[in-house]
């Protein structure tokens, strides 16, 4: 296996805190990995630093070989490293088909004004469609995204980060917050990107990372202590101590 994404080393404090503490992650291409450890142990921290948004004290990021643990947060997806957007980057008031219109326009570095209207743009228009009926929301392309249920604006965000047309996803709980059936449907929807795309991903959800990952790395105060398959990391017995209750 080829990695795809490197991680050496991370480090990370704020203040007293250390949040990462020499965390060590390799995404092979095409791989699911899944990231667990308790609230608090540096997941989200770990995942914004290879996005490139918090900057790490120590250690380096690799991308397919090329250090780019200094390339700005705003030039990785076109290196082919895209995380899901926030609800908060969203436009509420814009149609979904716009939303993603938006993204793929900023993607390609182009601006928009009076007399070239977003909805008449069909090679914009045409692959928003296309990245919608991939997640699921083909037939809620028109709806405004503030009409969206707590799910839905979740595959919204994943088909954002489709948008970017990145080969690596960083997925930090995309299942929160979601009832059982959006839970599924989530994991049925990873499923089907599971090997065109390598994806670091995030989850409490431990039944959605046991039937997804190819591997799991565990952190714990900023540390990954342990790697391996689903098998090996089910029966450590520090992790069926510390998720399992046993
Ligand atoms: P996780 O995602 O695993 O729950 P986080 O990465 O969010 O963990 O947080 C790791 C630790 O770093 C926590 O103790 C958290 O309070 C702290 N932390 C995270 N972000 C910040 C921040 N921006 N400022 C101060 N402390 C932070
Ligand atoms: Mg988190």
């Amino acid at each position: 296996m080829s990695a795809q994404l490197s991680i050496r080393g991370l480090e990370k404090a704020f203040g007293a805190v250390k949040a990462t503490n020499g965390a060590n992650l390799e995404l092979a291409a095409g791989e699911l990995h899944a990231i667990i450890g308790p609230n608090g142990a540096g997941k989200s921290t770990l995942i914004s630093q290879i996005a490139g948004e918090i900057r790490p004290d120590k250690g380096q990021i690799l991308f397919a070989g090329q250090d780019i643990t200094d390339i700005p947060a705003h030039e990785r997806p076109r290196l082919g490293l895209a995380r899901s957007f926030q609800v908060s980057q969203l436009y509420p008031d814009f149609s979904l088909l716009e939303n993603l219109a938006l993204a793929i326009a900023a993607r390609e570095g182009r601006t928009f004004g009076m007399w070239n209207p977003l909805s008449r743009d069909q090679r914009l228009m045409q692959p928003a469609r296309g990245y919608l009926q991939r997640v699921g929301l083909g037939h809620r392309a028109e709806d405004l995204v503030s009409e969206l249920s707590h799910g839905e604006r979740r595959q919204l965000e994943l088909a954002l980060a489709l948008a970017q047309e990145a080969s690596v996803l960083l997925l930090d709980e995309p299942m929160a917050g979601m009832g059982a059936e959006e839970s599924a449907r989530m994991t049925e929807l990873l499923q089907e990107l599971k090997g065109r795309y390598a994806i670091l991903l995030v989850e409490h959800d431990m039944d959605a990372v046991f039937a997804l990952a190819d591997r799991i790395t565990v952190l714990v105060y900023g540390q990954t202590i342990l790697t391996g398959t689903v098998d090996e990391v089910r029966n450590n017995a520090q992790v069926r101590a510390a998720y399992l209750g046993e």
